[in-house]
């Protein structure tokens, strides 16, 4: 039930206790131990619930396991992508994001409307391992090659309904489009994936995609049918 009896991997938990956070809230409770089997997952869950840790904490456990992340291919990131709908969200998950993602070493940029394109360009340059965006300016700035997420394979849709709500269903097409598909690598090649696993990533699951949303009307359906692979549903 506590922190401490969950699979986080060590220096995650050592990063949680520096923060401060001194048990899981229910859906953290939930999703955590299913999202650190690199699971899909649809949560339905509001604001204010933690949903925030719950999908960054196995979000960094997943790129802390890639085989691919060392020292000497750092610059191969983005390896995360988290779409929110509206800027102001964006920059709260990337400030929550940031507490966990800035002691392990991952960097977090943001890609929002409202800033110059350029900025956010420079800030790109530096390398990230994790993008928080909204897709209108994604897309965009997908669109200018200015990006490539060809080894993002930790997908975060968080706030499905509104960022549906708001038009943004096309882009979101557009942008999970070009991202890494599921397929299998290494050794079990061809094999049927082995969901129960905990070494699933080792055994090559090459994309995790989990969404957040209050509600689940047909649109956030279709991307969850069209994105998702097998995902628990966990309500809180
Ligand atoms: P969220 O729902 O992700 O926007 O989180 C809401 C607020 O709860 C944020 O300010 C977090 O910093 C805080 N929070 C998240 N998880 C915990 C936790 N396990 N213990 C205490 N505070 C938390």
């Amino acid at each position: 039930r506590s922190w401490a009896e969950s699979t986080i991997p060590q220096p995650i938990l050592a990063v949680i206790d520096t923060i401060g956070y001194k048990e899981p809230s229910p859906i953290q409770r939930q999703a955590i131990p299913i999202g650190l089997q690199n699971r899909d997952i649809i949560g339905i869950a509001e604001t204010g619930s933690g949903k925030t840790a719950a999908f960054v904490i196995p979000m960094l456990a997943f790129i802390s396991s890639l085989p691919l992340f060392t020292d000497e291919n750092r610059h191969l990131g983005p390896y995360a992508l988290i779409l929110a709908p509206t800027r102001e969200l964006a920059q709260q998950i990337e400030s929550e994001a940031r507490k966990f993602a800035s002691p392990l070493g991952y960097r977090c940029v943001s890609i929002v409307g409202g800033r110059a394109v350029e900025e956010q360009q420079f800030n790109l340059r530096e390398g990230a391992e994790i993008i928080i965006a909204t897709p209108g300016r994604l897309k965009d700035v997908l669109e200018r090659h200015v990006l490539v997420l060809s080894q993002c394979r930790y997908i975060v849709m968080d706030e499905a309904d509104r960022m549906v709500h708001l038009g943004f269903e096309a882009d979101l097409n557009f942008i999970l489009d070009k991202l890494p598909s599921e397929a299998m690598v290494g050794e079990d090649q061809g094999e049927a994936m082995d969901i129960d696993s905990d070494t699933m990533v080792k055994k090559g699951r090459t994309r995790v995609t989990t969404l957040f949303s209050a509600t689940m009307p047909p649109a956030v359906e279709r991307l969850a049918k069209k994105y998702l692979k097998r995902p628990a549903i966990i309500t809180i």
